[in-house]
């Protein structure tokens, strides 16, 4: 192998980190058929920029979404990394969902918590997140499937807009090994 190739395949390998499985623009485009095909029981979700804007909202289409999932006996379960409980705590009673906040995603204490509290196989398990370097990454680590969907809001914590230039060329990357030239 040559020394270009050599680093080429070295960043591919570090950048596979943070490929996701899948990619959607919202939560509510995941189908169901999906999740039967990869016979899921447990989806683990990011609640900021994926469930919720930054008001706290989340649409119609996402409440409809969950129940449907509900009613086909998978669980919903949110892991966040936000460090205060009150919105976690009111979005999860509001959705009928559990929770988990302070995760600290990529790390993997919360989804280590999960699971023995969910008591699901891993293979059975996907993550659904807006954010690479956290949601996704940290799925990938625990060896999990992982869905990336699109942040709600343009408007962002400060922390989240300095990583997004970062995910913008992991991203081409990924789309250019799927074959897919834009998203
Ligand atoms: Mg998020």
């Amino acid at each position: 192998m040559k020394n270009k190739d050599k680093s080429q395949s070295k960043i591919s390998l570090f950048f596979k980190k943070f490929y996701p499985t899948y990619t959607f623009d919202r939560v509510e485009n995941i189908p169901y058929e999906l999740l039967e095909e990869n016979n899921i029981k447990l989806i683990l979700i990011d609640m900021d920029n994926t469930l919720i804007d930054n008001k706290g909202r989340y649409s119609k289409e996402l409440k409809k979404w969950v129940k449907e999932v509900k009613a086909k006996k998978i669980k919903v379960y949110i892991i966040s990394n936000s460090i205060s409980e009150t919105m976690v705590k009111k979005v999860s009673k509001e959705l009928g969902m559990r929770y988990y906040y302070k995760a600290r995603k990529p790390a993997l204490k919360g989804y280590k918590y999960i699971i023995d509290e969910m008591k699901v196989d891993k293979e059975n398990i996907l993550m659904v997140g807006d954010q690479l370097f956290t949601d996704i990454c940290g799925g990938n680590r625990f060896g999990i499937k992982t869905i990336l969907v699109k942040p709600i809001n343009k408007k962002e914590i400060i922390l989240s807009k300095i990583k997004r230039p970062f995910e913008k060329i992991i991203l081409s990357h990924y789309y250019k090994k799927k074959g897919e030239t834009k998203k």
